[in-house]
């Protein structure tokens, strides 16, 4: 007899599409999740908040997905689960809105499977409120429908009542396809629904690629089909609609529909998929290096011994900071041990990186990059000890200029960076189909180990149909010279000096034939 605790599955809703709407609760089952089921509709970047094994369980048209079916998913939650799993069952907007998680929980409540359901921000609420309609706007609507239209086409007789729809007091939200939309305003209008009654359709909603068509109810199919949205989409039919103009805050955003590839180690990815997501573009990870810990501790331990020996310690990235303060932490030391040090960083994550370890920065350049770092440190090195935490590989410009300067420098590798020895397979895709916008490049190596990993296929769009944005100058130039095209440079060294330089470039030379949405 199997004598193993069971498991637990989380029915979980995951939200519309932009990951910021997940609850927290969700999150939480997420990060706790031995196996994950997750839909087509779900935006898989949520599978950065797991370190679970996660399979997509529908088609979404592109690439060879498994198709499970109802019986077989049901199937697999029950297995795992009786294996003593943490199971969640990750669906797109809520769990229960048409998403057929009431079958789901009553096949495990009938297996005797403990289980829970965790609601989601489903598709109508969302996509409404990101197209800027109140679905339940006081002067207009005392209710609201949330109507599905799955419908075999084919099947003589409808299963909506559109006599009853078109008398509704209140708004109408159709999830359905595209197809159905002429179908659906014939009818609703046959049935009293006035033909001017304001009517709106959003597509992608809450995504990079959200789309709305606004026309009334008679005119919205023309105007659907001249507009070419795709699926998945939303229709909204009531007077709620004319507001939208007054409130359509998430479409203005400037870079909507933008992909924009993110070439930071993934696990330091966080920022910069929050910044996209605000400015309205959809990132793609795209990590040219991999951080590893260093080869040995020896040297660091006993450097880390003798901290208060240095007059100034010098940090050039934030994984230096992790790596030296984390150790010393994790040693049972604390910020004691650096005794009368002084402390300077490169840039503004870098000291951001110190001050979340409660580590004030003494000093940071105007300038984020090596020489200016070396030139503010210059007048107080003369005779003095100097440890500087780097990486293995770098430009030699710092310790030049300091030993120059008369510092007693000592160099300590505190991480590894090495190359990654490929990109993904979807990456390259994009980049040869014209779906990438732009690139960001954060650093020298960063450039070359690009150009290293694109294949010829893929270079050939680079500056045209993929631009590639950079850090600073010597970014630029070491990009350059490999042969890269660089089309924008930051005049602020970070990473959201490079979305601005994007935007800057967006405004001046817009992608010639690009639509929003980059469909
Ligand atoms: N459980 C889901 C709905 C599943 S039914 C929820 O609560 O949202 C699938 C339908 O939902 C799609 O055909 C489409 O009509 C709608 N839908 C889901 N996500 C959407 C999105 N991001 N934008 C527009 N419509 C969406």
């Amino acid at each position: 007899m199997n004598t193993q605790q069971v498991g637990k599955v989380y029915l979980v809703g995951a939200g519309p599409g932009d990951p910021g709407l997940l609850t927290l609760k969700g999150l939480r089952c997420l990060q706790e999740a031995d196996l994950i089921l997750y839909d087509g509709l779900v935006n898989p970047i949520l599978l950065r908040h797991t370190g679970a094994n996660a399979e997509r369980t529908a088609r979404t048209g592109r690439g060879a997905h498994r198709h499970l079916d109802q019986d077989e998913i049901n199937r697999r939650l029950i297995a795992a689960a009786k294996e003593g799993k943490t199971v969640v069952r990750l669906k797109g907007g809520d769990p229960f809105i048409f998403g057929r998680g009431s079958e789901e929980a009553a096949a495990l409540a009938d297996a005797g499977i403990p289980y829970e359901i965790v609601p989601g921000i489903t598709a109508a609420t969302a996509a409404a409120e990101y197209a800027g309609i109140s679905l339940t706007h006081r002067a207009h609507a005392s209710a609201v429908a949330f109507i599905t239209g799955h419908e075999d086409p084919s099947k003589p007789k409808s299963a909506l009542d559109y006599e009853v729809l078109a008398k509704f007091p209140g708004t109408l939200v159709f999830y359905m396809g595209l197809h159905q939309l002429p179908r659906l305003a014939a009818a609703l209008i046959e049935a009293g629904k006035p033909a001017e009654t304001p009517a709106a359709v959003v597509s992608r909603a809450t995504t990079p690629h959200q789309r709305t068509v606004e026309a009334p109810l008679e005119d919205l199919p023309a105007a659907v089909r001249q507009a070419g949205v795709p699926a998945p989409s939303l229709i909204i039919v009531g007077d709620c609609v004319e507001h939208r103009q007054q409130l359509a805050w998430y479409e203005n955003r400037p870079l909507l529909g933008r992909r924009i590839g993110i070439t930071r180690p993934e696990h330091q990815a966080a920022p910069q998929i929050q910044r996209l997501y605000e400015l309205g573009a959809e990132p793609v990870l795209l990590p040219t290096i991999r951080i590893l810990p260093p080869e040995s501790w020896d040297k660091i331990d006993a450097t880390l011994d003798v901290l208060d020996r240095y007059d100034w310690i010098v940090f050039t990235s934030a994984n230096g900071v992790a790596s030296l303060l984390d150790r010393l932490w994790e040693r049972g030391g604390d910020l004691r041990k650096l005794g009368s040090a002084r402390t300077a960083a490169i840039g503004s994550a870098t000291a951001d990186a110190m001050r979340e370890r409660h580590l004030q920065p003494d000093l940071v350049p105007d300038e984020f990059r090596a020489e200016a770092l070396a030139e503010a440190l210059t007048p107080h090195v003369a005779g003095k000890r100097v440890l500087w935490a780097r990486a293995n590989r770098g430009r030699d410009v710092l310790p030049n200029q300091l030993r120059a300067a008369g510092a007693e420098l000592d160099e300590l590798v505190v991480y590894h960076n090495e190359d990654v020895t490929g990109l993904p397979e979807a990456v390259l895709e994009s980049i040869t189909a014209g779906q990438l916008d732009w690139i960001g490049l954060s650093s020298p190596s960063i450039a070359r180990s690009l150009n290293a990993l694109l294949p010829q296929a893929a270079r050939a769009h680079l500056g045209t149909s993929v631009r590639l944005a950079a850090i600073s100058p010597v970014t630029a130039e070491a990009a350059r010279e490999v042969g890269l095209p660089v089309s924008a440079v930051a005049t602020e060294f970070t990473w959201d000096g490079i979305f601005d330089a994007i935007i800057a470039e967006e405004r001046t030379a817009p992608l010639t034939g690009a639509e929003p949405g980059g469909c």
